[in-house]
């Protein structure tokens, strides 16, 4: 009893040491990990979408914190995601701070899309920053990582705004075909992501490239296609740009009623609307027109408007450009001079030799580097092939290989098969016929005989005191009288005659289509040849005599009566003094 008491006393006081205190360790590392912190990062994405710019950084502030202190690699990504995103449009250098950040994150856990979406981001900025030639190399970073992404539609939407802008920037230095070709992909991805606001986008700033390679065709039909999109889709935004920039291409094809229209158009609609940011673009063309149009003043009036609303240096530069021209058909030279030098001052700032050198380089090593990729994927492709025609070329001699060891195998087991045959139908010791194959011989040629209505003769035949031989001469020369008596057997019959060893010194012969007479006139004559021919054996000559018994073969009976008849007449000649010829009665 004491001891369980000090047992339960025990575990008390451990549960309440070490298990309850780590528990509460536990509740309070939930503060800054799991739901609390994916909470505050919605909150803080919630508060700064909805405008609340304080709320929003100071919530993204502090779940970044909380992801790096819990060591939430993903959640930190998120984070800085927000981060870069609010400060996007308002502190270029500490959006690029925060998109570094996240992206070291998504290189981290691994994660292309993220990553394709930091460069992509940081490429704008940098663009913005008028660093082209960075822009162009974290774009270029965002279209490799792009391809690489396993989703196809994350993969076709990073690798069209990646290829987009890399087009937009080409289109910036003046390598208009290649920006097309970029373009180009852009457009190929949306079309497959049914995407028609991407499209729309694509084929507007396809329809400005086109334009400036004066091809005014095209630049015309993608502007109308990418305005009939954009009108379907309500979106006022794109409307307005596209129907100023197809009034700048009405413009530049000498229709200048018809630009001036669609300018006017676009003006009302941005005016209507307050879609400030499109002024600028609208007050630059209508300046333009007006100066065609030879109306100076009020060209530098748009010009000055234009000039006042542009926040962008690369449109700044066509601004000055156009007011220098103005100012010079004012005669006003002090002013045109100093738009001039304004225009000067920022295209060498922002495309400076040294800026297309670079650019055209990069460009150029990236397209090096797609190509090698392209002759490597060849290899690859090659390679396979070669394996495949290699193991097909294998497998098909292997296969070959194995027919041929089949084909001899079975044609051995043939020749196998023929020569057990063979043995079992021979008798070893005269090559002739044994008993069994006689036997089935002579039973098809009974039946023949019986259905040809031909006559059939048999005969057995005995070697006259063989045994006498054997004592004499020794078994071996008895041996060599069976065979040789065997061969002369065989030469004096006809192909279609049998022969065989019967047993011992017996022996039969059978022959078809031949009466008792006819067979008889034969033996005879066998019988006087084997009388007259001895035997040649180890320098002996060994003289043998045999004796025939033989019978036709009547259809009614059968085989076996035959041969028993032709016995009993062998018997008969032995006994009548042997080396005869005696038929069957
Ligand atoms: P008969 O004229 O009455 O036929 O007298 P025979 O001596 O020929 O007859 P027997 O039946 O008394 O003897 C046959 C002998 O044939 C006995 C046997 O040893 C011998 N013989 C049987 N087969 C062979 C054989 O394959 N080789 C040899 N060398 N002798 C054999
Ligand atoms: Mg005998
Ligand atoms: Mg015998």
């Amino acid at each position: 009893m004491v001891t369980v008491t000090v047992r339960f006393w025990f575990v008390l006081f451990f549960v309440l040491t070490i298990v309850a205190p780590s528990c509460v360790a536990n509740e309070s590392e939930l503060a800054v990990s799991g739901p609390s912190l994916s909470k505050s990062i919605r909150e803080a994405e919630k508060a700064w979408k909805s405008g609340d710019f304080g709320t929003g950084l100071k919530l993204a502030m502090k779940a970044r914190e909380l992801a790096v202190a819990g060591h939430k690699v993903r959640e930190e990504a998120e984070a800085c995601r927000i981060l870069g995103e609010i400060w996007f449009d308002r502190n270029e250098n500490k959006s690029l701070a925060f998109y570094s950040e996240e992206l070291r994150c998504r290189e981290k856990i691994g994660d292309k899309l993220g990553q394709a979406y930091c460069y992509n981001a940081s490429g704008i900025l940098l663009k913005r920053k008028g660093l082209y030639f960075n822009a162009l190399t974290d774009y270029y970073k965002s279209l490799r990582i792009a391809e690489t992404i396993s989703d196809s539609s994350d993969r076709l939407g990073r690798t069209s705004s990646a290829a987009f802008n890399i087009a937009s920037i080409y289109d910036t230095f003046h390598f208009y075909h290649k920006s097309i070709h970029y373009y180009q992909i852009s457009l190929d991805c949306e079309k497959r992501l049914s995407n028609r606001e991407g499209e729309s986008l694509t084929m507007a700033n396809m329809s400005i490239t086109y334009r400036k390679l004066k091809k005014f065709d095209k630049a015309l039909s993608y502007a109308h296609k990418a305005l009939e999109f954009a009108k379907k889709l309500g979106n006022n935004e794109e409307t307005i740009r596209i129907t100023n920039n197809l009034g700048y291409s009405y413009l530049k094809v000498g229709n200048i009623k018809k630009a001036l229209e669609l300018h006017k158009e676009a003006l009302d609609m941005a005016q209507k609307d307050h879609v400030d940011d499109m002024l600028p673009y609208i007050y630059s063309g209508l300046g333009e027109i007006y100066f065609k149009l030879k109306k100076y003043t009020k060209a530098l009036k748009y010009q000055l408007d234009a000039l006042q609303l542009c926040k962008e240096d690369d449109f700044r530069v066509l601004i000055y450009r156009n007011l220098t021209d103005v100012c010079i058909a004012l005669h006003d030279i002090p002013r045109s001079s100093e738009y001039f030098t304004r225009y000067k001052f920022l295209l060498d700032k922002y495309y400076s030799p040294e800026s297309f050198a670079k650019t055209e380089t990069l460009m150029n090593a990236f397209e090096q580097e797609q190509k090698d990729k392209e002759i490597q994927l060849l290899k690859k492709d090659k390679k396979i092939q070669d394996l495949l025609k290699n193991g097909f070329i294998l497998g098909f001699f292997t296969v070959l290989m194995f027919l041929l060891w089949m084909i001899s195998r079975y044609r051995m087991k043939q020749r196998m098969n023929r020569r057990l045959d063979n043995l079992s139908r021979h008798d070893p010791l005269t090559g002739l016929s044994n008993r069994r194959d006689v036997m089935e011989r002579l039973r098809l040629e009974h039946a023949r005989s019986i259905r040809n209505k031909n006559p059939l003769s048999i005969c057995i035949c005995d070697i006259d005191f063989f045994k006498a031989v054997n004592d004499t001469h020794g078994h071996s020369a008895g041996d060599t009288v069976l065979s040789r008596l065997a061969l002369i057997l065989k030469d004096s019959l006809r192909e279609t005659d049998i022969s065989g060893r019967w047993g011992g010194e017996e022996f039969i012969l059978v022959f078809p289509e031949t009466d008792l007479s006819g067979a008889r006139e034969t033996i005879e004559k066998l019988r006087k040849q084997i009388y007259g021919t001895p035997i040649q054996f180890e320098g002996k000559s060994i003289k043998i005599t045999v004796t025939f018994g033989i019978s036709q073969c009547m259809s009614e009976e059968a085989v076996e009566t035959c041969i028993n008849r032709a016995d009993e007449a062998l018997y008969k000649g032995k006994a009548s003094g042997r080396n005869c010829v005696v038929s069957a009665g």
